[in-house]
C-alpha cells in the first residue's frame, strides 16, 4: 500500500525557466545547469521530455503553490486515484 496520493507532472519542454518553481518549492524543484529548465528533484523524466513524481498528501501543498506560481502552467498535480487533474 503506497501512501502516494498524487503525481506531479512538468511539461518540462515547454518551460520557460523562470525559477519561480524552485524559489516557491525548493524541497521539490531545482534549475537545471544543463539547460536552464527546472527539474522536479528524483523526479523520473519520459521519453517525450515530460517529467513525473509520485508524492504523498503531505507534499500536496507545496507543489501546488509551485504550480500556481508557473506563469506558463506547465506543471500539473494529478490525483492517483481519481486520475482527475487538480491543476
Ligand atoms: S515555474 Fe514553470 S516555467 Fe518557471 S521554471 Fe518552474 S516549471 Fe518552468
Amino acid at each position: 500500500m503506497t501512501d502516494k496520493k498524487y503525481k506531479i507532472k512538468h511539461d518540462r519542454p515547454n518551460c520557460i525557466g523562470c525559477t519561480a518553481c524552485a524559489n516557491v518549492a525548493p524541497d521539490f524543484w531545482e534549475m537545471s545547469d544543463v539547460d536552464g529548465k527546472s527539474d522536479i528533484i528524483d523526479g523520473e523524466r519520459k521519453p517525450d521530455g515530460c517529467e513525473v513524481l509520485d508524492i504523498s498528501e503531505g507534499d500536496f501543498k507545496a507543489n501546488m503553490d509551485a504550480a500556481e506560481a508557473c506563469p506558463v502552467n506547465v506543471i500539473h498535480l494529478i490525483n492517483i486515484g481519481t486520475k482527475e487533474e487538480v491543476i
